[in-house]
């Protein structure tokens, strides 16, 4: 905010762009001649200092629950960003990456390899263009960074973006609902619980190094009691953070009685949210869900041990817009 308005000369005229941004129309794929509220000079000053990112849709698919998937063309780059509308307010997924680095072993997103990390301003677009296609009941007041990549391995650029959506002016989010997703790079992670106010969501997944390890190679270097302890240390410094705790469910492989029990073991002291995450199936991965049923037996297990625990079921499945399945269609298609 305080760049925007010594780029513009005046924080009356930041404000006017960040209602033009954030509470206008669709956002254009680059800046208009004029905008009402700010004066020629400054305008044509930010439009050539900092313009749009250059973007354009490549793609938009719509499930019957009103799932929205954008593919977004920034560059050289494609991404995909997710509107999820709930009730009184919706949700807008995010990508830090096009691509990823990391190769966890249940992504879609893994098999694509990786062309670059996003800018700062290339997050904060994805939000003011899948936010105009919000239901007018429900605008996007949550942001997640749950698409593609891994957000610890292009933290400068997350960071950035969080303040941004923020900090004073329009979007105005809420700390608390901005949520920065990590497979538990633990670097990031530390300074990341230092420098930001977000909630932290670590994809856990496992209850065991050997059976993380398997799905998640970079437990290798920061194993699940190092990523549990860095939650400890930020809890014990007061930052009065919940953390919540990803947990994707696959049939045979974590989902037995005993990984519930280990499960309530490692986050009992923890102000911990578990979401459990039935796997969400796509044609190359082996992997299934389990049975609904095994599903809920497992909530129950790690509610009744102490450990609040809600299940995720599946939404925006029939456009590969759910959690994992990021690219996988828009791949497909082109
Ligand atoms: S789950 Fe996240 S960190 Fe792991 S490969 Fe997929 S995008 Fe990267």
């Amino acid at each position: 905010m305080a760049e925007l308005g010594a780029l513009l000369g005046s924080r009356t005229r930041a404000l006017a762009v960040r209602r033009w941004l954030f509470d206008g129309g669709p956002v254009p794929e680059s800046l208009p001649v004029r905008l009402p509220g700010v004066s020629a000079a400054s305008w044509s000053v930010l439009r050539e200092k900092a313009p749009l990112p250059a973007w354009s849709l490549a793609d938009e698919r719509r499930a019957p629950d009103g799932t929205t998937k954008l593919a977004l063309t920034l560059g050289t780059a494609t991404v995909e960003t997710v509107l999820i509308p709930g009730k009184g307010r919706s949700t807008v997924c995010v990508s830090s990456q096009a691509g990823c680095t990391q190769r966890c072993g249940f992504c879609a997103t893994a098999t694509l390899g990786f062309t670059r990390a996003l800018t700062a301003g290339e997050i904060v677009l994805q939000y003011a263009i899948a936010r105009a296609a919000a239901p007018p009941d429900a605008p996007a007041r949550n942001v997640v960074f749950m698409g593609m990549g891994e957000p610890m391995d292009n933290l400068d650029a997350v960071l950035a973006a969080v303040r941004i959506l923020t900090e004073e002016g329009l979007p105005g989010l809420a700390a608390s609902h901005v949520t920065v997703s990590t497979s538990g790079v633990l670097p990031g992670m530390k300074r990341f619980l230092k420098e930001s106010a977000a909630h932290l969501a670590l994809s856990l997944n496992a209850t065991t190094d050997a059976q993380r390890e398997a799905l998640m190679p970079q437990n290798r270097s920061w194993p699940i009691a190092r990523l549990l302890g860095a939650l400890r240390e930020d809890h014990e410094r007061g930052s009065g953070r919940r953390y919540f705790i990803e947990y994707v469910l696959w049939d045979g492989v974590n989902d037995s009685d005993a990984d519930a029990d280990r499960l309530v073991g490692l986050l009992r002291d923890l102000p911990a949210h578990v979401n459990l995450i039935p796997h969400n199936p796509y044609d190359a991965s082996p992997l299934r869900p389990p049975p609904d049923a095994r599903v809920l037996a497992f909530q129950d297990r790690v509610h009744r041990g102490g450990v609040r625990c809600l299940v995720r079921w599946p939404r925006g499945q029939e456009i590969a817009a759910a959690c994992g399945q990021l690219a996988r269609r828009h791949e497909a298609a082109s």
